[in-house]
């Protein structure tokens, strides 16, 4: 049977990070505006060290590339998937991503990037950027020439639990107070559209706008979420997307419940409560991969967790 890969997070440092992923998550952080936490990432700006077994210290990049077994033989040039904690504490600017097609062109063969976010924890009043009220291109291009952002930009009120799927094209941001989940795409491609017109030392950041209107869908359209979910004594699963490019479920454990991998490829995070995975300890704000033929796997305990494959 092969190990469970325990992977050792990287913390992003940001002017809209603040200090939940130490309060909340009980991680270490490197200072009081850390907004990220990339916590099963092979991306070469953030690569995931293998903290147990006969892999530790190497990164999951290494491990990708070097023992493909691991991953069911897996296509495709770099691990296809990227978790991450993000601890807004100010409002993030508002983004758009483009699609596959669109970063091949436009962005030396870059991937697009479809990611997902499910909310953690958030104000009572939070709210989210997602989607824009502009019906055609057109419409858009005005309203943003125009400076017309409140009239464009569509902000809905969350709750935690709460779940969204962005696909390419759709305008995006999290707001001050929220933490999220985020399961992506492993690419960085990203094209801010507004930032509020705040100033980050002394000058407005770097827009993309013409890059922005190209890649906006017209109209916006809620991307479809939640499939099948599965609920016995012990545990309740939800499926929250399955999409081309990663399938995301959320998982309440109360009790012991055995579960046996059909996937190549098992990426599970603990993002609430404590327990055990075959005898291993566990708690909020571990990540792991259970790799290609682990098999049966029993979880026992109190847990909150996520899990997400290809
Ligand atoms: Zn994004």
């Amino acid at each position: 049977m092969q190990n469970i890969i325990f992977l050792e997070p990287v913390f992003k440092t940001m002017i809209w990070g603040g200090n939940k992923l130490q309060t909340e998550f009980g991680y270490s952080i490197p200072g009081d505006n850390t907004g990220e936490c990339w916590a099963i990432s092979a991306h070469k700006n953030g690569d995931c060290e293998i903290r147990n077994g006969e892999y530790h210290g190497k990164t999951l990049s290494w491990l990708w590339d070097n023992h493909r077994e691991l991953f069911g033989y897996a296509s495709g040039e770099v691990f296809p998937l990227l978790v991450k904690i993000i601890d807004a504490k100010t409002d993030l600017s508002i983004q758009v991503h483009p699609d596959d097609t669109y970063a091949k062109e436009q962005e030396n063969g870059a991937l697009g990037k479809t990611e997902c976010w499910y909310i953690l924890d958030c104000d009572e009043d939070g709210e989210i950027v997602i989607g824009h009220n502009a019906k055609d291109k057109e419409q858009l291009a005005d309203m943003i020439h125009q400076n017309r952002w409140k009239e464009l930009i569509r902000v809905c009120p969350i709750k935690k639990g709460d779940f969204f799927q962005i696909d390419p094209g759709t305008v995006h941001a999290i707001k001050k107070g929220t933490m999220i989940l985020e399961t992506q795409q492993n690419s960085d491609i990203t094209y801010r559209l507004y930032d509020y017109d705040r100033l980050d030392h002394g000058k407005p950041r770097e827009l993309h706008i013409d890059k922005s209107i190209d890649v906006i869908r017209c109209p916006h359209i809620d991307s479809k979420t939640n499939g099948v979910s599965s609920q016995n004594e012990n545990c309740d699963i939800d499926e929250l997307v399955s999409c081309d490019y990663y399938t995301v479920k959320h998982v309440q454990l109360h009790g012991e419940q055995e579960f046996s991998m059909t996937e190549k490829f098992l990426s599970i995070s603990v993002i609430g409560g404590c327990g055990e995975i075959d005898g291993v300890p566990l708690k909020k704000g571990d990540h792991f991969i259970l790799p290609n033929g682990y098999g049966t796997y029993c979880l026992k305990g109190e847990m909150e967790l996520i899990l997400s494959h290809i």
